[in-house]
């Protein structure tokens, strides 16, 4: 099969001719009929997030099965599919509890094995992990759902009560935060959206923000106070220390935040205003993607057509565009919307 490898961190992506991935007794093998990239791809890339190299990333997929291992029961070849970033062993307590998103033997195509950025990749434990698509639900929109999507409505569903005209702030308009305005809005919600580029605040508010706040003019945090007194929900979507901070600051008495940007490096542990979280009862919820199990929720919204994830790809492109996407989020202003790539035409 054709695959989009690296063999040193920060090393140009080459479409390769590689050999097809081996099925696992409890995995399928699926033909990648749309993947997306994502800054998550981009950390495996720059060594933030170490690999085993040569490299093949991709985790936000959507295809169909072209075999099956021996102890699967619940899938056949030939089945429209999709799975959350995060798979879970299927076994341990966190899996039987509903959250195989934190499973410590979790696999993650494209981090702990070859990932989508291929026209075949693997995905194990595949009775627990695969996400059956609706006939209606295109391959494309499918993969746009992948990470960003999926994790954003689980950020703005799973961690909090939130009601109908309760204030969002979503702190960074790429992937997850666009998402989350996207769906903040269809549930109802008012939201804010912080970023540094005007290009993607417009973005932001043609998906639902009713209001945008370039952080670059000034304190966001004061702004946001003054509008709301304080908002019901925040995430962190950009995962910098700077923006994990504002989050937190900008949250009302008995607030939520969520951390959805990753941390690396320096930002990995921002400085916690502990003393006003105990004061004003705030609450810290960070966010790792989603369970297989979760999803009905999410298609259900894309399907109904309350929520058009479709809108947020900019790109579509073939696997070796999809080298360019992940070299090009090196850039000092990446751009905001979503590349999809389609590994076999
Ligand atoms: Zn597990
Ligand atoms: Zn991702």
């Amino acid at each position: 099969m054709k695959a989009l490898v690296y063999d040193a961190v920060g090393a140009v992506p080459a479409v390769t001719e590689v050999a097809d991935p081996d099925c696992p007794t409890d995995g399928v093998v699926i033909e990648v009929r749309a993947t997306g990239v994502c800054r998550s791809d981009f950390h495996a890339w720059v060594g933030h997030d170490p690999v085993a190299l040569p490299h093949v990333g991709g985790h936000e997929l959507a295809g169909v099965i072209i075999e099956t291992g021996a102890d699967v029961t619940r899938w056949a070849v030939g089945d429209r599919v999709t799975t959350p970033f995060v798979c879970g062993c299927g076994r341990c307590d966190c899996c039987r509890a509903g959250s195989p998103q934190v499973c410590p033997d979790q696999t993650q195509p494209g981090f702990t094995g070859w990932g989508s950025f291929a026209e075949q990749v693997v995905v194990h434990a595949a009775d627990f992990n695969l996400v059956r698509l609706p006939d209606d639900l295109d391959f494309l929109t499918a993969a746009a759902l992948g990470c960003r999507f999926a994790t954003a409505y689980r950020a703005v569903t799973g961690h909090a009560a939130v009601h109908e005209g309760d204030w969002l702030a979503v702190y960074g308009a790429g992937g997850a935060g666009l998402s989350a305005i996207m769906i903040g809005a269809a549930l109802g919600l008012r939201v804010i959206a912080v970023d540094l580029s005007a290009q993607a605040l417009q973005l932001a508010a043609e998906v639902g923000a009713e209001r945008t706040i370039n952080a670059a003019d000034g304190d966001p945090v004061e702004s946001i106070t003054e509008l709301t007194g304080g908002v019901h929900l925040s995430l962190d979507c950009a995962g910098t220390a700077t923006t994990a901070l504002q989050s937190v600051r900008s949250l009302r008495r008995r607030g939520h935040h969520v951390q959805v940007g990753l941390l690396f490096g320096p930002s990995a542990a921002p400085p916690l205003p502990m003393d006003r979280v105990i004061a004003w009862e705030l609450s810290i919820h960070g966010s790792h993607g989603i369970a297989a199990a979760d999803y009905p929720g999410l298609l259900d919204l894309v399907t109904s057509g309350r929520v058009q994830p479709g809108r947020l790809i900019t790109d579509v492109t073939d696997l070796a565009g999809a080298g360019n996407a992940l070299v090009a989020m090196g850039d000092p202003s990446p751009h905001s919307g979503i590349t999809v790539a389609l590994p076999t035409g």
